[in-house]
């Protein structure tokens, strides 16, 4: 009920009635009005005028589970949304739903994880009120090998959706990572259950640094957010919504095509690293080349020195610019 109500006041300009409310939801007066004062002490501005009603004057940057569906607008994709405060990593919470038989397109999303992960181990910086940490369970009917474009569509969907929400041109590193300015904002993690032939399921975990206002002194050159680059704190639920629709609408591209052909123009038109140098790092094989774009299954095209052109598999490749990050 808190949800809709939610999504009722931010499609009405004027003033939705109590009455209105009690009749949509068959409950009290008392009942409405006590929503109301939750949304209230959570940070809305709700003005309530007698004989009109209630209006909503003004939507802070809450992150909780009913103001994030009352923003979701697609068929499947973040249609059930579990929010955590705190947590230890979303992905992992993820991997124990998909164990346990929930749905596809269920949404995990914190506010704060103390053990976030990043790719091979890494740690994932995860404070909490100013970020998106958020990962959501799939179960394609595709086969294991296809499960790495996945991450590409995410990313896709995510810097779409950033563009969209903030008007910020942001850039997508080959695989998965989303850079403005040539420093990273956003990471992602895939991480799967499978057997030989088939998927169990497959999470991706996105951490979008949204309204952080600095990092830790060794994240400093690397890493940036949303505020830092455009002066503006964002609504990340707003943001979460966002990326949710573009991922449906890229996600059934891919499943019908199988591949990543139907979105390939638009992620090469936001990769970052196309038309640039490039230095390829493999488990004990680096080289530079010249990035050309990615092909139809999400593999990295790069011009080797000796004119050789390089097919490059995502997975235990980072790709850096020359001279820095990008
Ligand atoms: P690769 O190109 O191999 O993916 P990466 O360094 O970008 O390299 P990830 O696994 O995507 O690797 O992310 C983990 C790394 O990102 C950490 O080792 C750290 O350097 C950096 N990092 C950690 N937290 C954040 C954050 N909140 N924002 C930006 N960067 C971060």
């Amino acid at each position: 009920m808190k949800a809709k109500i939610l999504s009722m006041l931010r499609e009405t300009d004027g003033y939705i009635s109590g009455q209105q409310l009690c009749e949509e939801f068959h409950v009290s007066r008392t009942a409405v009005w006590k929503v109301i004062e939750q949304l209230k002490t959570e940070g809305y501005k709700i003005e309530a005028v007698r004989n009109r009603g209630y209006h909503l004057e003004e939507t802070p940057d809450v992150m909780s589970k009913a103001e994030i569906e009352s923003l979701i607008s697609t068929k499947w994709a973040g249609c059930g949304v579990l929010y955590f405060p705190e947590i230890d990593s979303t992905n992992t919470y993820a991997k124990r739903l998909g164990d346990g038989g929930a749905d596809h397109g269920t949404l995990v999303v914190s506010d704060k994880q103390t053990a976030g992960k990043g790719r091979r181990g890494r740690a994932w910086e995860s404070p909490s009120g100013s970020s998106i940490y958020m990962s959501i369970l799939l179960r394609p009917e595709i086969t294991p090998n296809q499960a790495p474009m996945l991450t590409l569509v995410m990313a896709q969907s995510v810097a779409q959706a950033i563009r969209k929400i903030t008007g910020e041109e942001a850039m997508i590193k080959w695989p998965n990572d989303i850079v403005l300015n040539k420093k990273k904002i956003c990471g992602m993690l895939t991480e799967m259950s499978t057997e030989i032939a088939w998927i169990n399921y497959v999470v991706i975990g996105v951490g979008i640094n949204v309204n952080t206002e600095s990092f830790p002194e060794e994240l400093n050159k690397k890493a940036t957010s949303l505020y830092l680059e455009s002066g503006r704190k964002i609504q990340r639920s707003q943001l979460i919504a966002e990326s949710m629709r573009q991922f449906e609408h890229y996600y059934e591209l891919f499943i019908e095509t199988g591949n990543l052909s139907a979105m390939q123009e638009d992620y090469n038109r936001l990769l970052v690293n196309r038309d640039r140098d490039v230095r390829i790092m493999e488990p004990g094989n680096e080289y530079n080349g010249h990035a050309i774009g990615i092909n139809e299954t999400g593999e990295l095209l790069v011009c080797k020195e000796d004119g050789q052109i390089a097919e490059i598999y995502a997975g235990e490749v980072s790709v850096r610019g020359i001279y820095g990050y990008v």
